[in-house]
């Protein structure tokens, strides 16, 4: 079976998908991809932990998260990454990975991503973070690009109303509506909303 490989990333703490190595392919599909290579290719290695005799105990310190993920990743697609469509854009798109190569089996990831991803036997699974320290999620990812522009914007006189990050970080805060309240310009709530706020 193939391994869709996702992390928990140290720089933000959030489960998603792992930088290098997102799939992990299976003795078949990696067969597959090395038969559909020309001779004049380069020797393809098989996934290692399929090859060494201890891949079973290894694999027991993988935990199933699919649940959890498959939530984080539903939330990562629809809020930040309206313009990419699938896995393979993702990869190409991110600023973390190189064109080319992201894993250790030596094929080109999309060829990878799109074998792996139509195995019958494809899991989610969870690997602790090999990666550097600073390393945060793909969404992490993007919201600290939106703050980067937003600060750039800022920089440069344009203020920061209506950019993503304020409208996710800056448009609610307590200071602005305690103002507004001071000033009794926020709407009365409803009942059941006035009921929440009352809680808090
Ligand atoms: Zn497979
Ligand atoms: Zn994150």
């Amino acid at each position: 079976m193939c391994f869709k490989n996702y992390t928990q990333h140290p720089g933000c703490g959030h489960y998603g998908e792992t930088y290098h190595n997102h799939y992990t392919p299976c003795l078949t599909v990696f067969a597959t991809l090395s038969a559909s290579r020309g001779p004049s290719s380069p020797p393809l290695s098989p996934p290692a932990e399929f090859s060494v005799p201890s891949a079973s105990t290894k694999q027991k310190r993988f935990f199933s998260m699919s649940n959890m993920l498959q939530r984080s990743n539903t939330s990562a697609s629809s809020s930040s990454r309206r313009t990419v469509s699938g896995p393979e854009a993702r990869t190409s798109t991110s600023s973390f990975v190189p064109d080319g190569l992201a894993n250790d089996v030596g094929i080109p990831d999309h060829e990878l991503i799109t074998a792996a991803s139509a195995c019958p036997g494809l899991r989610i699974r969870t690997q602790v973070s090999k990666g550097p320290g600073g390393r945060v999620c793909k969404e992490c990812a993007q919201w600290l690009e939106y703050m980067r522009s937003m600060l750039d914007g800022y920089d440069k006189g344009r203020g920061v109303r209506g950019t993503p990050a304020f409208n996710m970080f800056l448009e609610h805060t307590r200071e602005s509506r305690a103002m507004m309240d001071m000033l009794g310009l926020l709407p009365t709530p409803g009942p059941a909303e006035g009921t929440v706020l009352g809680g808090r």
